[in-house]
């Protein structure tokens, strides 16, 4: 059976959501599980606060890295990340992130459409440079200890993930809540109405993940290759693509997600998205 590509990528998502979020039992307890599949990190953004997590977030053990030069897990997370985006790319963004599958479910709300101003696809060098590495290093408690300054001051993933969910379920934490929760809410609202405005508004802006990922789809086995013999510059690929790229200027460019929607309305088949040693399309 042929099955469409959208539909293959989006019973991806959907297992790839369910498997990184097993545990939903825990919602109904208040918990949040803590087993031995918790030192392994998530490919894709996926709070480790949450209730369901099967594990942890790469981005919050990267900070943790980035805190503490002795973090035992340090070469694992760098290691991890390096090998996951040397094999897949930002194929990860498209297929497995659990975060990225929520924000395309919100950009199906019907509403006006927006594209993302290009300066705004910068903020997320800013973010990770600022509070994934800088931060953690600089701010540091009596024992040496790295703040988390990207989950504690700005992800909208942690917030509805772990944050909210938390938080109904204790009341003790609650009475802790001061105006830091009320900026990570504030910016969580804005995420979700980027998300419905503007496709995974978050993961163009804001995401450091995209970044990391993007970067390696430069040299990453996964790609996507345009023959320049087939193709006849219709330009249908660019205004297909909903994540600002022109693949034909820029095949691996940090922005695709690999999601394959310009091949499919490629009238000549000239884009083909695979493996570097697979057979390219003649
Ligand atoms: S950019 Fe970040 S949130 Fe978006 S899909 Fe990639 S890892 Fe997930
Ligand atoms: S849609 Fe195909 S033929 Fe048209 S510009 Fe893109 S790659 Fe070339
Ligand atoms: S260039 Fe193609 S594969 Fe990459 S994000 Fe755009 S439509 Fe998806």
């Amino acid at each position: 059976m042929n099955i469409p590509n959208k539909l293959k990528r989006k019973l991806i998502q959907i297992t790839a959501f369910g498997f990184s979020n097993s545990h939903v039992g825990n919602f109904a307890s208040g918990k949040i599980y803590t087993g031995q599949w918790k030192q392994f990190c998530n490919p894709g953004l996926n709070c480790y606060s949450c209730p369901a997590a099967s594990f942890a977030c790469p981005i919050g053990a990267l900070q943790a890295v980035s805190g503490s030069i002795d973090f035992k897990f340090s070469f694992y997370v760098i290691g991890f990340l390096l090998a996951v985006g040397v094999f897949l790319g930002r194929f990860v963004c498209g297929f497995l992130c659990p975060f990225g599958f929520f924000q395309e479910l919100l950009n199906k709300i019907p509403s006006p459409k927006f594209k993302v101003p290009r300066p705004f696809l910068y903020i997320k060098y800013v973010i990770l440079i600022v509070f994934v590495i800088l931060l953690p290093v600089v701010l540091t408690n009596y024992m040496g200890i790295g703040k988390p300054a990207f989950c504690q001051f700005i992800c909208p993933a942690g917030t509805l993930e772990g944050g909210i969910p938390l938080l109904s379920m204790h009341d003790e934490l609650r009475q802790t809540i001061g105006s830091l929760f009320s900026l990570k809410l504030t910016i969580l609202i804005i995420t979700i109405i980027g998300c419905i405005l503007s496709y995974r508004f978050f993961c163009k802006t804001l995401c450091p993940l995209a970044v990391i990922y993007g970067l390696l789809n430069k040299i990453s086995f996964y790609h996507l290759n345009v023959n320049e013999h087939k193709c006849i510059h219709c330009g249908k690929c660019a205004k297909t693509c909903k994540m600002i790229v022109d693949p034909v200027k820029s095949p691996n460019s940090v922005e695709c997600i690999r999601c394959g929607e310009c091949a499919e309305v490629c009238p000549t088949k000239a884009i083909s998205i695979g493996y570097k040693f697979e057979k390219k399309n003649s």
